[in-house]
């Protein structure tokens, strides 16, 4: 029986980067396990594809995202650059419509300075200077972010896995991992088809959409649940793909769910598109369909831990929340109706097709709050990353060394052999250094 010295499990973003840096900084069995036939195939892929300036993120609470976002963007330019792949600096406006919204903004101003931006990335504009700007924009005033890029984070993660299998690293395809077991100083990895197994000294769980369902299987972090919400977009006719030339997303309207105001995205193959929106759905890879039907709701409310969705439910203003959502998969009328609220030239007619859409994993804890950070839950020879979102593909290289030095630090490496190689895309102490690692 194969037996690996560190086995993560998903393929996507988080898990490659975190199969590259092991691969560069360790000797030993390194595999990444992934269920599917190529690496990237779920949120990796059907995600807006913005490498997102961190002027958004709180400095304190959402520090570790904050700076794996600053410093990922310098990564991701050096890895477009030697690769030939897309890095497109469209720059994003981030637009208030109210008063409100402008205090919001000048709040933003700062945090992008705290946060390691440069003052002249950003650009706070006021109405008048926006119309003369961006004629189709309606807003009392924006925050331009310059550096906001569009890419392709499949071809990202595409090139990296070939990165990772040069430094080391072995990819096991088509290979969903049902059980992961202690046993002894080992865990028995029992694959989906029941039939192949396999053993493992520690295991990393970076599953993504199945990454609860995993760490509940190791019996780990029984206290959260996940809800799944489905992104999902419209392509934009390329008649009107001038109406503006960068990324339009507008001041969240509910601080605490600001994932539910879709956006007006410049895409890194020239297109435009509208989205996301939020559609509550039964599982991580339920891309079609309604968000019905009811029998698997109700398996899905039942399933353990109850307290948390209850306590969701009774927030009366996520429930309404949610029904919009609802419709606004059904309807265009009502995703493209919270778009002309920035962009009033935009009509039912320049929406094509549906795009791709996305599933957001969203952990909910004991009191019924949403999670807002990453989740990082240690258990028996492993350790399971949830709660990865937005802006996760983005962060993604500088979040996987955070993680590396975390377990480093735990001893959670301690069986492989430290052997530090010479790297061609990034170099581990610069990544080190601004992240404030201590490996
Ligand atoms: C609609 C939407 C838009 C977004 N837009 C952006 C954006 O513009 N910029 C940005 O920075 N972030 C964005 N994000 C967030 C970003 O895409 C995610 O944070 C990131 O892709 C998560 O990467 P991951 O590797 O953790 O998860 P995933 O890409 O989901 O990868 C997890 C992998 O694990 C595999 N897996 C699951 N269970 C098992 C198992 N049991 N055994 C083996 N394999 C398993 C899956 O097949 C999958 O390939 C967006 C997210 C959504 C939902």
């Amino acid at each position: 029986m194969d037996t690996w010295d560190v086995a993560v499990v998903g393929g996507g973003i988080l898990g490659t980067s975190l199969g590259y840096w092991l691969a560069a900084r360790y000797d030993g069995r390194i595999a990444v396990i992934e269920r599917e036939k190529t690496v990237a195939e779920h949120t990796s892929r059907r995600n807006t594809g913005v490498v997102h300036r961190p002027f958004y993120l709180h400095p304190e609470k959402r520090r570790i995202f904050a700076r794996a976002a600053q410093v990922s963007h310098g990564l991701w330019k050096n890895y477009a650059a030697a690769k030939g792949l897309p890095f497109d600096e469209v720059g994003t406006y981030e637009v208030a419509l109210d008063d409100a919204g402008m205090d919001v903004l000048g709040t933003y101003t700062e945090w992008a300075v705290q946060n390691g931006m440069r003052a002249d990335e950003v650009a706070l504009l006021d109405g008048r200077e926006m119309r003369q700007r961006e004629p189709n924009v309606s807003c009392v005033g924006a925050l331009l972010s310059k550096t906001d890029t569009v890419v392709d984070y499949r071809a990202f993660t595409t090139a990296l896995r070939k990165d990772a299998e040069d430094l080391g690293a072995t990819f096991l395809m088509s290979s969903g991992v049902r059980e992961a077991d202690a046993l002894g100083d080992d865990l028995d990895i029992v694959l989906d088809n029941g039939q192949e197994r396999f053993r493992a000294r520690f295991l990393v769980n970076c599953a993504g959409g199945g990454a609860v369902e995993l760490a509940h299987r190791a019996g780990v972090a029984l206290e959260y649940t996940a809800l799944y919400f489905r992104g999902e977009y419209w392509i934009v006719d390329g008649s009107v793909a001038g109406l503006v030339q960068r990324n339009v997303y507008s001041v969240p309207r509910h601080k605490d769910l600001p994932f539910l105001d879709p956006h007006w995205v410049v895409r890194a193959n020239g297109g435009r598109e509208i989205g996301p929106n939020a559609v509550p759905v039964t599982g991580p890879w339920r891309y079609q369909g309604l968000a019905l039907p009811i029998g698997l709701w109700l398996e899905k409310l039942l399933e353990p831990p109850v307290e948390n969705k209850v306590r969701l439910l009774r927030n009366p203003e996520f429930v309404t929340l949610t029904m919009g959502e609802m419709l606004s998969s059904i309807s265009k009328a009502e995703m493209l109706g919270r778009v002309q609220r920035f962009l009033p030239a935009l009509r039912e007619s320049h929406l094509v097709r549906p795009g791709t859409a996305g599933i957001r994993s969203q952990v909910i804890d004991r009191r019924g709050g949403m999670a807002r950070e990453a989740i990082e839950v240690p258990g028996p020879h492993s350790y399971h990353i949830l709660n990865y979102n937005s802006p996760g593909a983005t962060g993604a290289p500088a979040y996987a060394a955070h993680i590396v030095d975390r377990l480093a630090t735990r001893g959670d490496l301690d069986h492989l052999r430290k052997n530090p190689k010479p790297l061609k895309a990034w170099s581990w102490e610069p990544v080190a250094k601004a992240m404030g690692l201590a490996a």
